[in-house]
């Protein structure tokens, strides 16, 4: 009998449940057509969780978390913070692993771009030490550990082996000379492991400008919490929409899936989002489980999903508005299933 996986599914917020229902129409005929062995569970997380149990991850969905082999996430709107730093921290899911890469036929700010932005997951200001020392006086604490820096970098530089052999780390030891000093010393520490991979550094300000400037002198940036946060939104708009970025939070054992985009909450209901990060962040949930155990058939089943979307995308006649095009969410996911 084959391994079964089970997989933990949160629809989230806003246009959660739309792009959901989309993935898993194209995930089902993946799953059929490669005879995978995934049980998918449903939990609730999120905003609907708050309003009926007054917290964001319920106890009795906590434990199905962490029971799971993955966990598949759409956005989450208001709560998002305490719903992903839960999971994040909660199973140590210490790398987010967050791909910025062009399709062919999406117009795109820099057409070509294909970078990964490696960005510690655990520390830095989202610890969430934020104190009120006085009226009118706030302040927030940081942390950065030799552990967490270590780790961290020796994800970038494996990830880096097997691209085009180049990481960056952005930091701004200029000013924070003990904390990003301490994440820039160890990601050099680790560069020696890895004779073979270049590595540069700059500091963060900077390289916002070249991520738009000339996205192509980056291949794997490594990089803090907070920073990475916000280079991978810019990395995700100069690739043409936020719609496209997947992301995936790793850690030793588990890991979790999920578009970068938020709720987006202005387009909810409307049944227009484009479904294409969410079903990008499913496809390489099926790759990962292949490398846990589930063997070729998942692997193959992933790249099938995202051949599937590819075509679909570049054939330019099937989009979503955010693209240019005016077909709906689902009209999009029928056209993908239809070529897996
Ligand atoms: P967060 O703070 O959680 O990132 P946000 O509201 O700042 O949330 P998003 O929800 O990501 O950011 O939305 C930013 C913009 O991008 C919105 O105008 C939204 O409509 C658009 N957008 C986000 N995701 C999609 C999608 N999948 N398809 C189409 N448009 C999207």
């Amino acid at each position: 009998m084959d391994k079964m996986f089970k997989v933990a599914v949160i629809e989230g917020d806003g246009i959660g449940p739309e792009i959901l229902a989309a993935t898993m129409l194209v995930l089902e005929k993946a799953i059929n057509k490669y005879s995978l062995n995934v049980e998918f569970i449903h939990v609730e997380a999120g905003d609907s969780a708050v309003k009926k149990y007054g917290e964001a991850i319920p106890e009795s969905s906590w434990s199905v978390i962490k029971s799971c082999d993955a966990i598949l996430k759409g956005p989450v709107g208001e709560s998002a913070g305490d719903v992903v730093v839960k999971i994040r921290r909660g199973l140590d899911l210490y790398a987010n692993i967050r791909p910025a890469k062009t399709f062919p036929g999406v117009k795109a700010l820099k057409p070509g771009t294909d970078l990964v932005i490696v960005r510690e997951n655990t520390e830095d200001v989202y610890i969430r030490a934020e104190h009120m020392i006085a009226d009118g006086v706030s302040i927030a604490l940081r942390l950065v550990t030799k552990k967490a820096s270590e780790r961290i970098a020796r994800k970038a530089f494996e990830l880096a082996s097997k691209r085009r052999r180049k990481v960056t780390v952005v930091h701004k030891a200029n000013v924070l000379t003990l904390t990003d000093g301490l994440f820039k010393r160890v990601a050099y520490e680790v560069g020696r492991e890895f004779p073979n991979i270049e590595i540069d550094e700059m500091y963060i300000d900077a390289a916002v400008m070249d991520l738009v400037r000339k996205p192509e002198r980056f291949d794997v940036i490594v990089t803090t919490n907070l920073y990475g946060d916000i280079l991978s939104d810019l990395a995700a708009y100069v690739t043409g929409s936020i719609g496209l970025a997947a992301s995936a939070n790793m850690g030793d054992e588990k890991a979790m899936f999920e578009p970068i985009h938020g709720a987006a909450f202005d387009i909810a209901g409307k049944g227009v989002a484009n479904p294409t990060a969410m079903m990008l962040s499913a496809a390489w949930m099926l790759k990962w489980l292949g490398e846990r155990g589930g063997g070729k058939r998942y692997i193959e089943a992933g790249e099938a999903v995202e051949k599937s979307i590819e075509s679909v995308l570049s054939e330019g006649k099937i989009l979503t508005p955010d693209l240019g095009g005016s077909a709906n969410t689902m009209s999009f996911a029928e056209a993908v299933a239809m070529r897996i």
